[in-house]
C-alpha cells in the first residue's frame, strides 16, 4: 500500500520538497499539496516586482509544474482544519484528505484584529495576491487620475520598509513619465519604536533613517496604533494622522484555526516542532516556515529560515515514511539579509556588520534570480 504524504501549503519549505521528490521519486508515496495559491511569491523579489524591475512570472513560483514534475497531485483550497485523531486535513471546498504523515508550510500573515478598524481598512502585505490586486488598481487610477495621496505603511521591519520604497519608487517614476508633479504623492511609514528596522544593527538602522529623509518619507516613530478608521488612524500618545493608502506590516500572526487543532502551539499560536522539525505533540505532523516555532531555537521570522529548512524537511518526512531515524536540524543564528531600497540598491545586514551599493543590489538579483530558476523545471540536482 502507497503511504499519503500531504503537502499543506506551497511556501518556501515545500517547493524544496516538491523539486527534491521530484529529482528523487519515492515509489510507494502518494504526494499531495494543497495550497490556496498556484503562484507563490519569492518575497526577497518582491519589494523588486512593486518597483517594477520584475515581472510576475520573475516573482512567483508556479505550483502547477512543479507539483507535476514531483508526481504529485495538486489541490488549489484552502485547509482551515485537521482532525488529528483520524489523521485527516479538512480543506475548504474539497472532502476531508487522509494521512500517514503530513507537514504544514502556510506561512504568517500581518496580524489586523488586535487593532480596532485595521481589518476593515488596512491591506496587510500577506496574502500578498490581495496586495497585489489593491497595487494594480492604485497603479491604474493613478495613471488616469493623477490626485494628490498620502501612502501610509504601519511597520517599520525590512518588509514594510523595503514595500514603501519600492512603491515610492514607482509611483514617482509614474508621475514623471507623465510629467505630474510627485509631490502630489506623500509617504509616510509608522512605527512602534524609536526608529525602523529594529531587529537590525545601528548601522543599518541609520543608514535607512537617513535615507528615509532624503526621500521625504515621512517617519512617526514610537506610534503604537490603536484604532482605525476609514482615512486616518490614532496612535496611543493621541495622534492622528491622515492617509488615503494604508498598508499593514506589522508582526506576523498564525493562522487561527490551528488553535481547534490539539496540535501544540507556542504563546503566539505557531506550531511547535523538535529539531527534526516535526510536532512535539504529533510526530507524524511536520511543520517549516513562518508558521513554525522551533522549541530548541528563537528565530525571527524570516524567509532565509523556510529555504533553509527545506532540505532537512525533504529528507526527514522521507525518513519518518520508511520510519528510518530523523536527522537534526539546526537553524543558522545570523542569517544575511539584504535590503532593497526601490532604485537598484540595497543594503546588505548580518550580525554588527552591513554593507550598501549598488553592487549589493546587483549581488541580490543573481542570489534571488538563481534561486528562482531551481524551480522552473526541467529541475536540475542539487
Ligand atoms: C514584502 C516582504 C518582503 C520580505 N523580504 C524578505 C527577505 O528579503 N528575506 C527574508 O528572509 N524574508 C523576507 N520576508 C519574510 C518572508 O516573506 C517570510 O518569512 C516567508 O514568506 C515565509 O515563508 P513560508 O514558506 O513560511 O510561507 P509563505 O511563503 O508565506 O507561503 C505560505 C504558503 O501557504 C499557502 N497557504 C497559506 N494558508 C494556507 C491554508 N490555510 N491552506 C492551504 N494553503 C495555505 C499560501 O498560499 C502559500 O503558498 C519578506 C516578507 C514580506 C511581506
Amino acid at each position: 500500500m502507497a503511504r499519503e504524504l500531504l503537502l499543506v501549503g506551497g511556501g518556501h519549505s515545500h517547493v524544496e520538497v516538491l523539486r527534491r521528490f521530484a529529482l528523487a521519486p519515492e515509489p510507494d508515496v502518494r504526494l499531495t499539496l494543497i495550497s490556496r495559491d498556484r503562484f507563490t511569491p519569492y518575497s526577497g523579489m518582491l519589494p523588486g516586482y512593486l518597483a517594477g524591475h520584475y515581472a510576475f512570472d520573475d516573482v512567483h513560483i508556479d505550483l502547477v509544474p512543479l507539483a507535476e514534475a514531483a508526481g504529485a497531485r495538486f489541490l488549489r483550497d484552502s485547509v482551515d482544519g485537521l482532525d488529528l485523531a483520524a489523521q485527516r486535513v479538512i480543506p475548504h471546498d474539497h472532502s476531508p484528505l487522509t494521512y500517514d504523515r503530513l507537514s504544514l508550510n502556510i506561512g504568517a500573515s500581518p496580524q489586523l484584529t488586535s487593532v480596532p478598524g485595521a481589518a476593515e481598512h488596512a491591506t496587510p502585505l500577506k496574502p500578498i495576491d490581495g496586495l497585489n490586486a489593491r497595487w494594480l488598481a492604485l497603479l491604474e487610477r493613478l495613471q488616469q487620475r493623477p490626485v494628490r495621496k498620502t501612502i501610509m505603511m504601519v511597520g517599520g521591519g525590512a518588509g514594510g520598509v523595503e514595500v514603501l520604497l519600492a512603491m515610492q519608487q514607482r509611483l514617482q517614476h509614474l508621475c514623471r513619465e507623465r510629467g505630474v508633479p510627485d509631490g502630489l504623492l506623500r509617504f509616510c511609514l509608522v512605527t512602534r519604536g524609536p526608529r525602523p528596522l529594529a531587529t537590525h544593527n545601528a548601522r543599518v538602522q541609520r543608514h535607512f533613517s537617513r535615507l528615509l529623509t532624503r526621500r521625504g518619507v515621512a517617519l512617526h516613530s514610537d506610534a503604537e496604533v490603536v484604532s482605525v478608521d476609514a482615512d486616518q488612524l490614532h496612535t496611543a500618545d493621541g495622534r492622528t494622522l491622515a492617509y488615503n493608502e494604508l498598508l499593514w506590516a506589522t508582526q506576523a500572526g498564525a493562522a487561527a484555526w490551528l488553535a481547534d487543532t490539539g496540535l501544540a502551539l507556542d504563546g503566539a499560536g505557531f506550531i511547535r516542532v523538535d529539531d527534526h522539525l516535526a510536532s512535539i505533540s504529533h510526530p507524524h505532523v511536520f511543520a517549516a516556515g513562518d508558521i513554525a516555532s522551533m522549541v530548541n531555537y528563537r528565530r525571527e521570522k524570516a524567509g532565509v529560515h523556510a529555504v533553509r529548512q527545506g532540505p532537512a524537511l525533504a529528507d526527514n518526512l522521507r525518513a519518518s515514511l520508511h520510519d528510518r531515524p530523523l536527522a537534526r536540524y539546526r537553524p543558522q543564528r545570523r542569517h544575511l539579509a539584504l535590503i532593497s531600497t526601490g532604485d537598484r540598491y540595497a543594503v546588505a545586514s548580518r550580525g554588527p556588520w552591513s554593507w550598501s551599493g549598488d553592487w549589493v543590489w546587483r549581488w541580490k538579483d543573481r542570489i534571488d534570480r538563481r534561486f528562482m530558476a531551481r524551480y522552473r523545471p526541467p529541475l536540475t540536482a542539487p
